[in-house]
Order: structure tokens, then sequence, then C-alpha cells
């Protein structure tokens, strides 16, 4: 196919706005699969990012259009990720496409995400067609949305397309306007090649899988190609593309998509952003922006079951060959046994994967409080990451701390702004921006990255009845006043519990804590001191009362079975909780100790 008759784009959208299903009706008008072999979503592949309504992976589809004017186009569809943990991998896919289709659902309007992901597209030089979704619903309001889109985003709306992906409506003009609005790639067929890698997944039969674009020069079977950033060298067994089943081709040109396959075993070798060309007179210099994926946010996963560990050291082993954002390092915790300290790109990523080592491995897991990445600058000058707060060096030795902040955006309808702005207050936050759009507040905060990770989210959602909308991005490492705070049962220190936070709020965090934790923590036949402390300091104490704790005292001594029974219900009680000193500990205390309220 000729540069000028190949289209790429991604879709941008906030989640639930439609765009798996305007992706389908796309592929089912061009008769890409027929409806019989189509399945409902059929982008979205893995269970839990169906569930969930994320799309975590890209998938990537090329479709064959004959436009109106008679003229035979290839369509380079790119589903880029849908949530902020994977802003990079978004910002990767966007370099890989020269537009973009801009989704609102026009009987809700602009939100956060659609805010994010489209100001990437801006980012990527797009053009941008705004498609007006939904509208075969009553409360469509499309000239209200089309307004927004100009106020907030800035972009002109006056040609907006009006489309039900679920009818069938406007999806004719959609097809049109991309072959009349986004522009055609550019790029040297006879340059050396350089390709730049999208993503990549594994795949059980073919081993690792390459989605590649390529920028110039051609790509074909039996190639031998370098990755530029690691240097390795690998011999290209199988090319192709997908419709939306992979299909061998005999060469990638210059602006297409499509795969390569090469005997990769891991996808670590495979970075995304990285350059690809050949062995032998390959490019001099490699695409601008590539980024090691760096976690972000890290916790402990523990079995319940310590006899478990060695079914997750597998199960989280298998995980990483699929994703290499995803670290881990053997930890031992007094508390909790034997476990892997885990490193995320975010908080949806950290559940997606406790999710499915819990699902797919059947492993019951204890998580610890997820914990950001504190930069410790020691009296020496030297600095160390720090990713579990029980590894906090001396105080004596430490001179000062650093957390990272972020920019969240957060849109929210007027009458629960007064909420939002508390909330972001009392976790350390400084407004940058307040501005309306319609009845809605568009706010931007700078906050403590370490204040989002606990229960923001939940937080957010519960005070605003689920009608916020809410992105974020990394900003800078700032310094500020934090300590580590333990918590003692019994005297003694439960690694498990402590945590970093910020001196002002340490005195009513610790209170907090204990509070929670003589609620968590049942009674037993002496009296425990549950205590908050800095350093050797008790900032915070609880005494939990002793109880003679005896199950079956109520069974007057005659119904054996009976008192069988409870035993056995007091053992199978145990199982979830934790020994720890001569305290046990119940698993959710872990969890819940740590959320604020
Ligand atoms: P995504 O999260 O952006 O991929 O959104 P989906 O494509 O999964 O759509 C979210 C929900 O909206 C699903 O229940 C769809 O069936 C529904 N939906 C999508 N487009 C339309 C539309 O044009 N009209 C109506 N009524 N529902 C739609
Ligand atoms: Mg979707």
């Amino acid at each position: 196919t000729p540069l000028s008759h190949i289209r790429n784009f991604s879709i941008v959208a906030h989640i639930d706005h439609g765009k798996s299903t305007l992706a389908d009706r796309l592929i089912q008008e061009t008769n890409t699969v027929s409806l019989r072999e189509m399945k409902e979503q059929m982008l979205d592949s893995m269970d839990i990012e169906r569930e969930r309504g994320i799309t975590i992976k890209a998938q990537t589809v090329r479709i064959n259009y004959t436009a109106d004017n008679g003229e035979d186009y290839v369509l380079n569809l790119i589903d880029t990720p849908g949530h902020v943990d994977f802003a990079y991998e978004v910002s990767r896919s966007m370099r890989a496409v020269e537009g973009s289709l801009l989704v609102v659902d026009s009987t809700q309007g602009v939100e956060a995400q659609t805010l994010a992901n489209v100001y990437q597209a801006i980012d990527a030089d797009h053009e941008i067609v705004p498609v007006l979704n939904k509208i075969d619903l009553p409360a469509t309001d499309c000239d209200r949305v089309a307004e927004q889109i100009e106020d907030v985003i800035g972009i002109d709306a006056s040609g907006a397309i009006r489309v039900s992906a679920k009818t069938g409506v406007g999806i004719h003009e959609t097809l049109e306007a991309i072959v009349h609005h986004l522009p055609a790639p550019k790029g040297d067929r006879d340059a050396p090649l350089k390709a730049m890698l999208v993503d990549s997944w594994y795949d059980s039969y073919l081993g690792v899988i390459v989605l590649v674009r390529i920028m110039d020069g051609v790509l074909k079977k039996g190639d031998r190609v370098r990755m530029m950033q690691n240097g390795s060298v690998h011999h290209v067994d199988r090319i192709g593309v997908f419709r939306p089943a992979m299909t061998t081709v005999d060469e990638l040109g210059p602006g297409e998509i499509g795969f390569l396959t090469a005997s990769i075993k891991q996808v670590r070798d495979t970075r995304v952003g990285d350059t690809i060309t050949h062995e032998k007179n390959g490019c001099a210099k490699a695409l601008p922006g590539f980024k090691p994926a760096q976690p972000v946010v890290f916790c402990g996963l523990f079995p319940v079951d310590s006899a478990e560990f060695e079914d997750l050291r597998d199960a989280i082993e298998k995980l990483a060959l699929n994703d290499a954002s995803f670290s881990f390092e053997m930890e031992t915790s007094a508390a909790l046994g034997f476990g892997f300290r885990c490193g995320f790109l975010g908080l949806l990523h950290l559940e997606v994967v406790r999710d499915r080592i819990e699902r797919e491995y059947d492993i019951d897991l204890i998580t610890t409080a997820p914990s950001v990445v504190y930069h410790v600058y020691m009296r020496d000058g030297e600095m160390t990451e720090l990713h579990n707060p029980a590894d906090m060096p001396d105080l004596t030795h430490v001179d000062h701390l650093e957390e990272p902040r972020i920019k969240a955006t957060i849109l929210v309808p007027d009458d629960y702004l007064g909420d939002v702005l508390k909330l972001c207050q009392d976790r350390r936050g400084i407004q940058l921006d307040l501005t309306y759009a319609g009845s809605r507040a568009m706010v931007v905060y700078d906050l403590p990255l370490n204040e989002v990770v606990f229960d923001f989210y939940d937080r957010l959602k519960s005070v605003t009845k689920g009608y916020a909308s809410f992105d974020y991005q990394l900003t800078e490492y700032r310094q500020d006043n934090l300590v580590k705070m333990s918590i003692l049962v019994n005297d003694e220190p439960v690694d498990a519990l402590s945590m970093m936070v910020h001196r002002d709020r340490a005195e009513a965090r610790g209170r907090a804590m204990v509070e929670k934790l003589k609620d968590l923590i049942p009674r037993h036949m002496f009296k425990i001191p549950i205590q908050a402390a800095i350093g050797g300091k008790v900032i915070a104490r609880e005494t939990l009362s002793a109880m003679r704790k005896d199950v079956t005292a109520k069974c007057y001594g005659g119904d054996a079975t009976r008192k069988k029974k409870l035993l056995e219900k007091q053992k199978k009680g145990k199982k979830r909780m934790r020994q720890f000193g001569k305290v046990d500990i119940p698993q959710e205390a872990f969890i819940s100790a740590l959320k604020m309220d």
C-alpha cells in the first residue's frame, strides 16, 4: 500500500464512553471479521480488563476500507491502554500513529481521563477528530458537549461526528473522516530500518510477540534485527498484521503497523519505546523519548498459608514473564514470614496483579500497605531509594527525605466541590487551579503520591457519590518532613505495619492506627499494649484488656459434637491470623489499619 493510502489512528476516551464498542463497529462495518465470528468487545481480551472495562495491553487491528471516492485504504487502529498507570505506554502508542478519534459520551461530557489522553494526543501532534457517541440515548446533548470540548480542551468541535456505536449511526461518516481528516504517515522506504517497539506480550506458542510501527525502511522475515537500547540481536522468524487475527505478511514497510516474532523468551528483553533496526547497515540514531519502566508503588505480597510460598513464587515469575514493568524480590517479614516485595506502575496495576494471583493461581494473599518510593539522602551525600518503610536507615545518618508528588486533575459536579477540596486539603494538597465548565468544576491539585495510594480513590468516590473523575501524573520529588512510624504490639515492632508519614500528621495517624488495631486484634488471655512510635518515642498508645478465651464454656460440657465443631471453627479462624510474638493478628488488620477515615 502506498503511504498516501494508509491511516494510523488511536481512539481516546474516558472509561465507558464507548471506545471498545466503536472499535468493534468500525471492524464490523468494514467486514474485517464476519458478524458471526465477532465476539462482543473483541479488543479487550483479558478477563480482568473486560470486567473492569479497561484495556491494559494495546491491541491493534488492520482494517481495509474502500472509501466513497472508490480508493482502497488501509486503516490501522491501535487501542491504547485506558488507565493512568500506563501513561508511558499510551504516549508510545500515540507516537506510533498520526491521528486520534476523541470519543466523548454525549450524555456525559468530558471527563478527567479524556483530558489526560487527549493531551497525550496533542503532544504527539495528532490530528484529532471529535466523535460524540451514544446519540441514541434520550439524555444526549451534543451541542452542550461539543461546546465543552471547545472550552475545556480547546479544539474545534463544530464538525464533531454524531455517532451511536450501538445502533451504527455515524459509523460510515467516521470512516470517511479518518480517510479525509487524518494525515497519511511519512517515511522513507530506502532509508535504514527504523521501527518503534510499541508493545510486547508473551504467547505460549510463539514466544514474545512484538508490536512495531515502521518509521523508515523495510522489515522482512529472516532479517537480523537489533534492539538499540540493549544491543541484543534477534533473528526475525515471523512478521504479520492483525486483522484482528494474526496473519503473516511478506514485509512491513514505512507507515505500517504489525508484529514480529524472533524466539524471544521474555518481555523484559523487549522494552516499550525501544528502536529496532537491522543488525547490519542499521540506522544511526534511535527514536527519542525512550524511558525504562519504573515501578512507583511497592507493597509486600505474602501467602496467607505459608505452605503456598513456592506456589506464589511460581505465579509471580509467570506473571513477570509478560509484564516488564512489574518487579519483585523476596522479602521476609517477622510478622508475615516469606513473601515478595513487588513494584508496580501504580495502584491499578497493583490491583490487577494481585487479583490475577488470587484468581488464576488460587492463592490467598496478605497485601501490605502500598508505599511509594522515597529518596533518602544520607549525611554523606549519598541517595538511596527506599522501597519499604521497614528498611528506613537509622535517623542519625539521614540528612533529609524526598517524596514523589503528583499533579491531580479532578472533574466534579459543583455540588460536591466543597467535599473534594476538603479531601485534597486533608491529604496535604496544594491547589493549583480551579475552573468551571458548565455545572462542573475542574480542580488541579499538587498532592503527595503517598497520600493517594491508600484509599484516595475510594474516598473521592464516596464523597462525590461516584460523580467525580480523577487522573494524575507524577511531577517531581520534593523534600518534606517525613518520618517512619513504627507500630508495637505487646512491645514488639510489627514490621508490616510500619509506615512513612508526615511529621505534622504522625500523632493523628498514630492515634487512629492504635485505636483501629485495638478493635481489630481479638482479646487474648493477657493485656496487650498497642503503641505507635517514632524512633524510640511513643506518640500514641492503647491497651487491649485481657479476656478468658474459652469458646467451649457455654456448651455446659454436654454436647461433644457441638464442642468439637466450635473448636474446629476456631482453628479455621486462626488460619487467617498471623502469630506475632504471643499475639494473633488477623489478616484484615494489616490492610484495615492502614486505611484512613
Ligand atoms: P469503553 O470503556 O470506552 O471501551 O466503553 P465500552 O465500549 O465498553 O462501552 C461502555 C458501555 O456503553 C457499554 O455498556 C456499551 O454497550 C455502551 N455503549 C457504547 N456505545 C454506545 C452507544 O452508542 N449507545 C448506547 N446506548 N450505549 C453505548
Ligand atoms: Mg473498552
